[in-house]
C-alpha cells in the first residue's frame, strides 16, 4: 500500500487549515481510495474534545491475500474477524502520542477484544469484503483545524498501521489458521459435551488461574497445569488437536470441595468463563461449558418485578404471597432465589455456584438450627432440599463449590476435591462418611417445586428518550446500562464480558419495547430478535454500525432485562 495520502484528501485538509474545527465536517460521508482500502469518514466529531471520529476501512479479502477457504464457514469467519481485530488492536496501541494537538487529537482506537472469541461489529466480513471501524481524533489547535498534523495522521500513521497489521505482507497465515483451528476445536469440544451428556470438560494442561483479580490474562509463572484424576479422566477426539484427555463434568450435581486457597473458585471461574471460546494462548482454549450455564450468586439490593419464588420462600414477614414476589431491594437469600428462577426462565440447564458469593441461609440449614428455629418460623427452603428435585424433575444440573459444609454430600452425584490446585475424586469417600455419620437434619419440603411459568415484565420504565434525543443507549463499564433516563445495574451479571455486549443488550431491549404486543411472550420476542441477528448480523437492529457492539447470550439479555427497576 502506498503510504501517500490521496491527493483529494490532502488538498481538502490544506484548504481547512486554521479554520474552525467544525469545518472538518465536510469530510463526513466522503470516501478516499488507499488501494486496496477505501477509507470513509462515517462520522466527524464536532470538536477535538469530543469522542473521536468514526472511520471505516473496507477492502476485498482477496486483495489482502485471504482466500475464501479461510472464511467459508461461520466458525472460520468468526475466527478470522476476531484474529484481524486483535492484530490491529495490538498495533493501534503502539500509536499513542504520535500526533500533536488539543483534546483527543490523534487518539486512535478500535474495538478492544477481551480474551473471548465473540461476534463483534468492530471488524466484519460480509461476502468477500472486510470492513473495519477505526476511531481517530482529528487534530485541532484549540478549536481550529490543524491540517499539518491531520495530514501526518492520514499520510503516515494510519497507512503504516494497517500496512503493519492487515496488509497481505503482514498477515501471518499460519497464525490465522491457528486461530481458526483453535475455535473449531472448541466447538467440537462443545459438541462432545452434548454427545456425552456432560456439562463441562477441562482438558489436561489447561491453565486456569488468572494474572490477578482484575485481569483475565493467564497467570504465567508458578501456575499448576490442570490434570484430571485417573478415575475421572476421559478422552475426546478433536479435529485439529486430535485425542485430548481431561476431566468431564457429567450432568447432575457436582460438588467441588477442598481446603481454602486450594483452587476451588479458580476451577469454577474457568468453567464459568468457558461458555465462551478463548483465544489461542489463553490457557482455557480446551475448556468448554454448556452454553446455557448461569452463575448464581447472592445479589442483595437488587430489584425484581413480580416473580414466583415460593419454591424457596414462603411466609416472608409482611409479604402477602411469594408467588408474586416483588421488591426494590432483595435480601441475600431472596436475591439468590430470584436468580435461580430467572435462570430457569432463561432455559439454563446448568447452575454454577460458589460458596464465596452465596447466601449461607439459602444454601444450608443444619440440624442444630432446625432444632432451634422451627420450620414454621423459617421462610426459606434451603437449596440443599431442592437441588435433587431440580435435577430429577427439571433436568437442571448444578456445579457447586462448597468447602464449608458436608450437608450436600447426600445430594451429590459426584464430589471432587481440589488439593494444591489438582482435582481428586472423593465421591466414594463422601458416601462412606454419609453412611458412617448420617445427618440428623430433616428435609423440609412441603410441596413440589412449582413449574416455571412465563411472566410479562412491565416495560413502562423502559424509556429511551433523554432531552432532545429519541434514543440514548450508553454503558458505564460492565456496571451500568443507561437507557434514556433509566439506569440498570448489571455489575453482578458475570457472564457479560465486553462492554459491547452490554450496549447491544440495550438495543435488544429497544426492539423488545418497540415490538411488545402483549400476546407473544417476552422471552419469545427476545429469542426472535436474537435469531434475526444471527442471520443478518449485529447491524440489523441498530440505525448504523457504531463499531463497538458484541453479541450477548440469550440468558444475559434476560438477566439485564430482569434488573430493570
Ligand atoms: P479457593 O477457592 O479454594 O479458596 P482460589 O481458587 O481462590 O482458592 O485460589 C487461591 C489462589 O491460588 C488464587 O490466588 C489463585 O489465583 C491461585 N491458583 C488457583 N489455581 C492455581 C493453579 N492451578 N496454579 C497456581 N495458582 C493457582
Ligand atoms: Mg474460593
Amino acid at each position: 500500500m502506498p503510504s501517500t495520502i490521496p491527493k483529494a484528501l490532502n488538498d481538502l485538509l490544506i484548504s481547512l487549515n486554521g479554520k474552525g474545527y467544525k469545518s472538518y465536517k465536510i469530510l463526513q460521508g466522503k470516501s478516499f481510495q488507499y488501494p486496496p482500502f477505501t477509507l470513509r469518514f462515517e462520522h466527524v466529531q464536532g470538536d477535538p474534545y469530543a469522542a473521536p471520529s468514526r472511520l471505516t476501512l473496507s477492502t476485498k479479502l482477496s486483495e489482502i491475500g485471504l482466500a475464501s477457504t479461510l472464511y467459508d464457514t461461520p466458525t472460520k469467519k468468526l475466527a478470522l474477524e476476531d484474529h484481524l481485530l486483535r492484530v490491529l488492536h495490538k498495533k493501534v496501541l503502539t500509536l499513542k502520542n504520535k500526533i500533536k494537538g488539543s483534546g483527543r487529537s490523534g487518539e486512535i482506537s478500535v474495538q478492544p477484544p477481551s480474551q473471548k472469541v465473540i461476534l463483534r461489529s468492530g471488524i466484519t466480513i460480509s461476502n468477500d469484503s472486510l470492513t473495519l471501524i477505526l476511531f481517530a481524533g482529528l487534530p485541532g489547535n484549540g478549536r481550529n483545524v490543524l491540517a499539518k498534523e491531520c495530514i501526518h495522521l492520514f499520510s503516515e500513521i494510519l497507512p503504516s498501521a494497517w500496512e503493519e497489521s492487515i496488509s497481505e505482507e503482514s498477515i501471518d497465515l499460519d497464525q490465522v489458521r491457528n486461530s481458526i483451528n483453535t475455535l473449531e476445536d472448541y466447538y467440537a469440544l462443545r459438541n462432545a459435551l452434548k454427545q456425552n451428556e456432560w456439562v463441562a470438560f477441562i482438558a489436561d494442561g489447561s491453565n486456569l488461574p488468572r494474572l490477578s483479580g482484575i485481569s483475565d490474562l493467564p497467570l504465567q509463572n508458578n501456575s499448576v497445569a490442570f490434570l484430571a484424576p485417573d478415575e475421572l479422566q476421559a478422552e475426546v477426539n478433536l479435529p485439529h488437536k486430535g485425542k485430548v484427555a481431561g476431566m468431564p463434568v457429567p450432568k447432575g450435581i457436582t460438588l467441588i470441595v477442598g481446603g481454602g486457597f486450594h483452587g476451588k473458585s479458580t476451577l469454577l471461574n474457568a468453567i464459568q468463563n468457558a461458555i465462551y471460546p478463548h483465544v489461542s494462548g489463553d490457557g482455557r482454549e480446551l475448556i468448554a461449558t454448556h452454553p446455557s450455564a448461569v452463575k448464581i450468586r447472592a445479589e442483595d439490593g437488587r430489584a425484581t418485578q413480580p416473580i414466583n419464588i415460593s419454591g424457596f420462600m414462603d411466609n416472608l414477614p409482611s409479604v402477602s404471597s411469594t408467588k408474586k414476589f416483588s421488591t426494590q431491594s432483595a435480601s441475600g437469600s431472596t436475591s439468590q432465589a430470584i436468580n435461580i428462577i430467572e435462570a430457569l426462565e432463561a432455559d439454563s440447564s446448568l447452575l454454577l455456584m460458589d460458596e464465596d458469593t452465596c447466601a449461607t441461609n439459602f444454601m444450608i440449614r443444619d440440624a442444630r438450627m432446625q432444632a432451634l428455629i422451627e420450620n414454621n418460623r423459617e421462610p426459606i427452603t434451603p437449596l440443599v432440599d431442592r437441588i435433587k428435585e431440580l435435577y430429577q424433575d427439571f433436568d437442571i444440573s448444578t456445579l457447586l463449590v462448597m468447602g464449608g459444609s458436608g450437608d450436600y454430600f447426600e445430594a451429590a452425584n459426584r464430589v471432587i476435591a481440589m488439593d494444591s490446585f489438582r482435582p481428586i475424586e472423593v465421591t466414594q469417600k463422601a458416601r462412606q462418611i454419609v453412611k458412617k455419620n448420617p445427618t440428623s437434619r430433616k428435609i423440609e419440603i412441603k410441596f413440589p417445586f412449582p413449574p416455571i411459568k412465563p411472566r410479562s415484565r412491565d416495560l413502562s420504565a423502559l424509556n429511551f428518550q433523554r432531552g432532545k434525543k429519541d434514543c440514548v443507549i450508553q454503558t458505564r463499564q460492565l456496571i451500568t446500562l443507561v437507557l434514556g433516563q433509566t439506569e440498570i445495574d448489571v455489575r453482578y451479571v458475570e457472564h457479560l464480558v465486553e462492554e459491547g455486549q452490554l450496549e447491544f443488550c440495550g438495543w435488544i431491549l429497544k426492539q423488545l419495547k418497540d415490538r411488545q404486543n402483549f400476546t407473544e411472550k417476552q422471552t419469545e420476542t427476545v429469542k426472535d430478535i436474537l435469531k434475526e441477528i444471527e442471520l443478518q448480523g449485529l447491524g440489523s437492529i441498530t440505525p448504523y454500525n457504531n463499531g463497538k457492539l458484541a453479541l450477548p447470550r440469550y440468558q444475559d439479555v434476560l438477566a439485564v432485562l430482569n434488573r430493570l427497576r
